[in-house]
């Protein structure tokens, strides 16, 4: 029987995690209930502000109205990443939308580095749109709709504690208390755990949600890690929140920057009155002092009174997501790189997949672990490898960081062979495989072409698309961005 969960921890992963049970047991009719503990003096990690645009579908599930959402977290629409000087002095888009797709196809798969052409204004409009800062809905758009896919930028800290009042109006049990040791049986599951107010706390599954620390996976079974930094070299952030009272910029932008720096790269992110920025380097290359230093040049002497935050993550991958009665989730389960905003994605993915599993748990529990360690697998090589993709198709030799991050061995495995490929030809569907892919296609061709490493000789002579009726249109019927968030926050204000 499954008649009560246990989630440790209470930072995004926590909470989503929570709210996406709660909706699965309530469309399963389980009589489960679900119970969430945090600790009172560990602080969340407190980045995550780039998200995909999977979290429209999550925050739909959970119930959350989606201007109650923005509103709450200082939301911005996400609708594409700009890469800048990836390669030297160049830069290209990644976006949601590709468009014309199977009409486009012999266009896109003779698409070549020389034609001089750019793939990404050729195929998708939000490159367009997001030059004119046009939002990718009007506010008639019915919720978590889109007349454009897209996703958010948020502050994360808010989030959670807006999704945690929300949990909590929904059943969900909260507590604050340090879990401080857990009751492991001979065989291997955890019986309950025991808290620093002197309670113990059982259930019949427990999610480990503990960030970094993974408490329950890491500590208490002894779960060892996958380690992926032969292939991600960047194991440190510094980051910076600047608010627009301190430096407004011209525009509230719906993309986030990402500019490869000589040691890694830097997000830019605009929330609703500050930006987020973070330097992403190695510290085998860079001390953080230096990083720091190099984050407050680049952005100007207006960061001289903001304070940084200083991060350390490793590019690891837990060997079991699910062990015993026992799931991790979030950066319990392991945690590859900020670039191209998966974490949230992977907490997203791995709850929802809880979710639809809790069944097959009651019926087959084993089957039902196994299935998901492999779905768990398959996600963290599909991150991976994309990730990858970035830094070693990139030209740059500049600096000893690039010089690593370009070479033969931190080619990851599962892409030495389709590079060579790619060299010659452009991605198609067959390179790709599994049906829950947010890394396929559409992704890769955007990088590839972005980067130009397709570099075969032209070949056909195929009509471009033409999007200039649609943009017409768009440039007439949508806000600008600014627009839509004024009329979100009044709204949300008028209804408080
Ligand atoms: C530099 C960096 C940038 C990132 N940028 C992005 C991004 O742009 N987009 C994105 O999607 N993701 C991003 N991520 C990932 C994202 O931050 C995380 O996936 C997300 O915040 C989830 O964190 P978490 O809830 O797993 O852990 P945390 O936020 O660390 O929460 C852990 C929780 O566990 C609790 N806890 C710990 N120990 C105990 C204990 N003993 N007892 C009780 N409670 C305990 C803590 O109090 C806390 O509530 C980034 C990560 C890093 C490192």
């Amino acid at each position: 029987m499954l008649k009560n969960i246990l989630i440790v921890g209470g930072g995004s992963a926590g909470w989503i995690t929570a709210n996406l049970l709660n909706h699965f047991i309530q469309r399963f009719e389980l009589p489960c209930q679900i119970t969430l503990v945090e600790s009172p003096d560990i602080p969340t990690i407190g980045v995550g502000e780039a998200t995909v645009p999977s979290i429209r579908r999550t925050m739909s599930l959970i119930g959350i109205a989606e201007g109650d959402l923005m509103a709450s977290s200082e939301a911005t629409f996400k609708c594409l990443i700009r890469f800048e000087n990836w390669n030297d002095g160049q830069s290209y888009d990644h976006p949601f939308d590709r468009r014309h797709r199977t009409q486009t196809d012999p266009l896109a798969e003779a698409w070549t580095a020389q034609n001089g052409k750019d793939f990404d204004r050729t195929f998708s409009v939000l490159t367009n749109l997001a030059d004119h800062n046009i939002a990718p809905k009007s506010p008639q758009t019915p919720q978590y709709l889109a007349n454009f896919p897209y996703a958010y930028h948020l502050d994360a800290i808010k989030m959670a504690l807006r999704l945690a009042e929300f949990g909590r109006s929904k059943g969900i049990l909260h507590k604050r208390a340090n879990i401080t040791e857990a009751n492991v049986s001979p065989e291997g599951l955890i019986e309950s755990v025991e808290t620093d107010q002197g309670e113990t706390l059982s259930a019949d599954l427990f999610v480990d949600c503990t960030g970094f620390r993974s408490v329950l996976m890491g500590g208490a079974l002894g779960v060892g890690v996958k380690d992926y930094s032969k292939y991600l070299l960047c194991d440190r952030a510094v980051t910076m929140r600047v608010p627009y009272e301190v430096h407004k910029p011209e525009r509230i932008v719906t993309y986030t920057r990402s500019i490869a720096r000589d040691h890694g790269w830097q997000w830019d992110i605009n929330l609703h009155t500050r930006r987020g920025l973070g330097y992403v380097y190695s510290s085998q290359f860079l001390s953080d002092d230096e990083a720091e230093a190099s984050l407050r040049k680049f952005e100007g002497p207006h960061t001289d009174g903001l304070s940084a935050g200083r991060l350390k993550f490793a590019s690891i991958q837990r060997k079991q997501a699910w062990k015993g009665n026992c799931v991790a989730i979030g950066l319990s389960a392991g945690f590859l790189e900020p670039l191209e905003s998966s974490g949230l994605y992977m907490i997203e993915f791995a709850a929802q997949m809880l979710g639809n599993t809790l069944i097959d748990y009651i019926n087959a529990p084993a089957a039902a672990q196994r299935n998901f360690n492999r779905n768990m697998d398959d996600l963290y090589e599909e991150v991976m490898g994309f990730i990858n993709l970035h830094y070693v198709t990139s030209t740059r030799r500049d600096t000893e960081f690039w010089r690593a991050a370009t070479s033969q061995e931190a080619i990851w495995d599962g892409l030495q062979d389709k590079l060579e490929i790619w060299r010659n030809r452009s991605p198609i569907d067959y390179d790709f495989h599994g049906s829950q892919r947010l890394f396929a296609l559409d992704s890769f061709e955007f990088v590839l072409h972005g980067m130009k490493w397709v570099n075969p000789p032209p070949r056909g002579n195929y009509a471009l698309p033409d999007h200039s009726e649609l943009l017409a249109q768009c440039r007439q019927k949508l806000p600008t961005h600014e627009q839509f968030l004024e009329l979100l926050i009044r709204s949300a204000s008028q209804a408080r």
